[in-house]
């Protein structure tokens, strides 16, 4: 599937323990205060998430890395919005979560 075509299904909001974050897309996402350019960020008290859809250098990045971007996000938000506040900074234990959910879902998702 096209990356356009694909950042066209997400929806651009997502409830998290009932609220309602906004799904941001942007080329990049920069800090100013240094030189990182993360692929996602999550606010939990602006209720947004960002999620960038090129590389430093420019290129359009894939589905797989955008789906993944999101999930992670979604992880953090999880966990921010809830009382597990010290795992929320531990990107490890974020990505693990977000690759374990991207494998599971996709083979119960016909129970929704
Ligand atoms: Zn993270």
């Amino acid at each position: 599937m096209d990356v356009s075509d694909y950042i066209a299904t997400i929806p651009r909001e997502i409830t998290v323990f009932n609220l309602p974050y906004k799904i941001l897309f942007v080329d990049q996402i920069n800090y100013p205060d240094n030189d990182a350019h993360p692929l996602g960020n999550t606010c939990c008290s602006s209720l947004e998430i960002t999620i960038a859809t090129k590389s430093v250098s420019g290129r359009t990045l894939g589905v797989e890395i955008i789906r993944g971007t999101l999930i992670h996000e979604l992880v953090h938000a999880m966990l921010g919005e809830s009382c597990f506040l010290e795992e929320n900074n531990k990107e490890c234990f974020v990505e693990i979560l977000s690759k374990l959910i991207i494998e599971i879902i996709p083979q119960i998702k016909e129970l929704y």
